[in-house]
């Protein structure tokens, strides 16, 4: 139901092997095939995949993200972690965040915001996820929360530019549950409110919405003229139902 611009973005979490390549170029020949101009696709997949499919995907109409990095910027005694530039140097244009399933891993604001800052640095562009958690929706301290977190992750950042806020209501990830077209509305435009008054710019705020999004809620969905976008997570996994939220969102 748009003819806006928009980001469809896949969060593959721990799926995916080298095989998987076919899904990224299935959707890459989609989009050549059906002329769709006005998007931009991101494929956030493990970190393991990225030098792979970056080399790899058919068409530049695609680009390739990571889902994390570590806040430092070099070397650190860290096992197991990967910085910002290192996920550049194989390929990476973007990074997750801030994700809900890494706030509960012990991700605060202020490491976020270090985690901001660092990717920005390398020149990656970051998905910053926001979002309240069921219990706070409930005692209705959504507005405060979702202040809180773009107040704290975005401190001391001059500008917007290598920003995209995904909204992502913590109840709503994997759980086939989306918010109510009230509550939708009021929650993004709080944020874009709340990113205007902060940046000063109405240009560079983009907002996507990320919790659930599927081939039959996207058309509900994409019918709020406040979103840029979408985070998916386990429909972006099946070629099919990727390109039918991508095909149902432009219906
Ligand atoms: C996510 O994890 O970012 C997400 C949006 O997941 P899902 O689409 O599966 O709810």
């Amino acid at each position: 139901m748009t003819n806006k611009f928009k980001y469809f973005i896949a969060n593959w979490k721990m799926f995916g092997d080298f095989s998987s390549i076919k899904i990224v170029n299935s959707i890459s020949s989609y989009l050549k095939r059906a002329k769709i101009k006005k998007n931009k696709v991101i494929f956030c997949v493990p970190s393991t995949l990225i030098s792979h499919f970056s080399k790899n995907i058919k068409k530049s109409n695609i680009s390739i993200g990571a889902q994390n990095c570590h806040y430092l910027d070099n070397y650190g005694p860290y096992t197991g972690s990967l910085n910002a530039k290192m996920l550049r140097e194989v390929g990476a244009k973007y990074v997750i965040v801030g994700h809900s399933e890494n706030r509960k891993e012990g991700d605060t604001d202020k490491i976020i915001n270090k985690k901001i800052k660092s990717s920005i640095k390398n020149n990656l562009i970051v998905i910053f996820c926001i979002g309240e958690t069921l219990k706070q929706k409930r005692k209705k301290t959504t507005n405060k929360v979702l202040n809180n977190q773009i107040k704290k992750g975005l401190s001391g950042l001059k500008s917007l530019k290598k920003i995209i806020v995904a909204y992502e209501p913590v109840w709503s990830i994997g759980t086939g549950i989306i918010p109510s077209e009230k509550e939708l509305n009021t929650s993004l435009s709080f944020v874009r409110r709340k990113l205007i008054s902060r940046f000063k710019t109405k240009n560079l705020v983009k907002v996507v919405y990320g919790g659930s999004v599927n081939p039959k809620n996207i058309s509900e969905l994409s019918r709020n003229n406040e979103i840029d976008g979408f985070l998916i997570g386990g429909a972006s996994q099946s070629k099919k139902k990727f390109i039918d939220i991508i095909k149902n969102c432009y219906m």
